[in-house]
């Protein structure tokens, strides 16, 4: 039998927002989080996102602040959330406010990149959750605009990612200013020692759940591959967006510049449009992933390191423009269709150079790709391995300023657009 969100004893108005939401079933991590959660345990995640684990966290602590009820403190966030990345922050929010919709709990977001004023503001008025990327957490603490002494739930996400980018001392000061009584939820994708380590400083007696969704969500993405030349790509790319069920597209390149040009060229033939990539300011980053969460933009275009978190519902297609020369990127990206229970589709334009990419892709997922248009080039054989991305053996490191060549010159330049992907 399935779990229902009723039977894992959910309040009524969250029970409610939840059908509002259109979550008809809890997903395998909420379905194992939240009955420890509600029981006041720590836990430790090993999730990603797509699998639901906002809503695992989000909707114990609604449960528990509500159930608590007190007015906002100035200062003095109840529930405090970090996230490494300003997106991330923001979706998470979001989250909160709609499974919380019917609470009257005050939720507010702290992030980089923009103004102080209104985030003084808010913090001042008060708020009962706080979601916050460390490094501007951080100044207000130190400028006394938020403290912690009511902290009683804490959630880290992302973790892995939060030690990749540098935030783990941020990190450890905040954890280190809040009250030792509270409790503690640690998310993360993979559990490197590092990673394990933080997890073991910060929770006690977890309870763990673990969930891997890439074997589950690949399953259900219909996967197929267009032959394509590299020049018809981008005809190729408007002739497909010409079926409307193709309605809420997320285009991957490898580069920046590609993200760029295929952009263009979409908004010349009239497809609303927009590129995400490092370059673009946060500002714009955040207003291409609105149009396009609102729909008012129908396709994103991507590059693998600007997605990464990124989460929006009802993506009904992804196009690989460009396959990733990582197999598992093929994977990553792929999974952002078919989220939740949801269908999807993946679409691949692979090009003669490409071929080799795409062996490689279907050794990985071990099934074959359904081949939908063109002839496949042959599949010429790689001299050296592409995808070591490992150090290389003493002796072969290129001196400063020589190119970094392996193999044909094609896949050289293709190397080196890679270096300044987003
Ligand atoms: P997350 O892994 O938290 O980023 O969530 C992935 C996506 O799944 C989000 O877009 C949620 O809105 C959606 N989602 C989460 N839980 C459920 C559920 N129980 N039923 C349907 N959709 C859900």
């Amino acid at each position: 039998m399935t779990t229902s969100f009723a039977s894992l004893g959910l309040a009524e108005p969250i029970l409610r927002a939840l059908t509002a939401e259109k979550y008809e079933t809890p997903t395998p991590i909420q379905a194992q989080a939240i009955p420890s959660l509600l029981a006041g345990k720590d836990l430790l995640g090993i999730a990603q996102t797509g699998t639901g684990k906002t809503a695992a966290f989000a909707i114990p602590i609604l449960q528990h602040l509500s159930a608590n009820r007190a007015h906002p403190v100035p200062k003095s966030p109840r529930a405090l959330i970090l996230a490494p990345t300003r997106e991330l922050a923001i979706q998470i929010e979001e989250a909160f406010r709609a499974y919380g919709r019917f609470l009257g709990l005050r939720a507010a977001v702290v992030v980089g990149g923009v103004g102080y004023g209104e985030q003084i503001k808010s913090l001042h008025r008060g708020v009962d959750i706080l979601v916050a990327t460390p490094g501007r957490l951080m100044d207000h603490m130190q400028s006394g605009h938020v403290r912690f002494d009511r902290v009683t739930h804490l959630v880290l996400d992302e973790a892995d990612r939060m030690l990749d980018m540098g935030f783990v001392r941020d990190v450890r000061k905040i954890v280190a200013a809040l009250p030792k009584r509270r409790q503690s939820m640690f998310f993360s994708a993979t559990m490197p020692p590092e990673v394990a380590k933080l997890a073991s400083e910060m929770l006690y007696q977890p309870a763990r759940v673990e969930v891997t969704p890439k074997v589950i969500t690949v399953d259900r993405i219909r996967q197929s591959v267009h032959f394509v030349h590299q020049s018809e790509k981008r005809t190729h790319l408007v002739k497909l967006l010409d079926d409307a069920a193709l309605a809420r597209v997320i285009v991957f390149t490898r580069t920046k510049h590609a993200a760029n040009r295929v952009a263009e060229t979409l908004e010349r033939a009239k497809i609303p449009a927009d590129a995400i990539h490092g370059n673009k300011s946060q500002n714009a980053r955040q207003r291409a992933l609105d149009r396009f969460r609102t729909g008012r933009a129908r396709v994103l275009v991507a590059t693998d390191i600007a997605a990464r978190g990124i989460d929006v519902d009802g993506v009904t297609h992804v196009v690989n423009y460009e396959l990733p020369n990582v197999p598992e990127t093929y994977v990553h990206r792929i999974g952002r269709t078919a989220r939740a229970g949801a269908e999807g589709a993946a679409i691949s334009l692979c090009d003669g150079s490409e071929r080799a990419y795409l062996r490689d892709i279907e050794r990985l997922t071990k099934r074959t790709i359904e081949v939908v248009g063109g002839q496949p080039a042959p599949l010429k054989e790689r001299s050296q391995p592409e995808r070591s991305q490992g150090p290389r053996p003493q002796g072969q490191q290129p001196k400063p300023g020589q190119p970094n060549r392996h193999g044909p010159a094609k896949h050289w330049h293709r190397r080196r657009f890679d270096r300044h992907a987003a």
